[in-house]
């Protein structure tokens, strides 16, 4: 690794978690005993990523220190911010809580599945290309979709991908265009435009190139409870 490159990964586990159901929040429900956010906390630990910013709401801040970090020894949290509103907010006020790196990893703590492979894949790909996103080319046909529910058109499959986390990017380039983006959230609804990603917000302030780089099928976001169990298979068989 080149030495002036410093990393950071924000870590994002503010959500509700309401898709889920259930009484424990879905980056906290146990997979294969652990913590949800145990896995994703285990990668970046066993990685070159330098430090951790830890986004949640501050009702789970004691649980997340005793339960997980002091339990299972990571050394690499260096802090723990409140989350927001929408991921995007939650995702602003990590970026907001750090300048002390060159490259910034925003990933989704629902992804226990991330691994070394693909944060190397990352770097290489982010010290190029200055942005870039973990993805896999669609296995499927996607269809869009009027609001009545019509199908008004089929994009050419081979070039559809679904983009997972993390999504990379120079620290600066991306602050400063999360600052100005979130900022313009209320216009952009107006507009229609929902913000889902960090990519996005990149395309929608100043149409910066974005390099795809390949994630893993494995990569999942757990969202319902039948990936817990997919999860669960693919922890057994790794
Ligand atoms: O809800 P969804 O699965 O899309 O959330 C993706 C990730 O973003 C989850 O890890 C969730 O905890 C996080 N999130 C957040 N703040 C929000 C909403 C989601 O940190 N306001």
């Amino acid at each position: 690794m080149n030495g002036k490159d410093k990393t950071a990964a924000i870590l994002l586990a503010a959500g509700s978690g309401k898709r889920m159901g259930g009484p424990v929040k879905k980056q906290f429900m146990p997979i294969l005993g652990k913590p949800m956010i145990y896995y994703s906390l285990k990668a970046f630990e066993e990685s070159f990523i330098d430090e951790v910013i830890l986004v949640c709401s501050p009702d789970d801040e004691g649980f997340i220190r005793s339960d997980i970090i002091e339990r299972y020894g990571f050394t690499k949290v260096k802090k723990i911010v409140p989350g927001g509103r929408e991921r995007y907010d939650s995702v602003l006020s990590g970026l907001n809580s750090t300048d002390d790196a060159d490259y910034v990893f925003i990933h989704d703590g629902a992804r226990p599945m991330i691994d070394n492979a693909i944060l190397e894949r990352g770097l290489s790909a982010v010290r190029k290309y200055d942005a870039c996103v973990i993805g896999m080319p669609s296995k499927d046909t996607v269809k869009i979709a009027d609001e009545e529910g019509i199908v008004s058109g089929t994009p050419n499959r081979n070039l559809v991908w679904n983009v997972q986390t993390p999504q990379i990017f120079s620290l600066p380039l991306i602050k400063e265009a999360y600052n100005d983006v979130v900022s313009r959230a209320d216009e952009y609804k107006d507009q229609g435009i929902t913000i889902t990603d960090d990519a996005m917000i990149l395309e929608l302030y100043n149409g910066h190139n974005i390099r795809l780089v390949e994630g893993s099928y494995r990569n999942i976001k757990v969202t319902t409870q039948e990936d817990i169990i997919l999860a669960e298979a693919f922890l057994k068989f790794s």
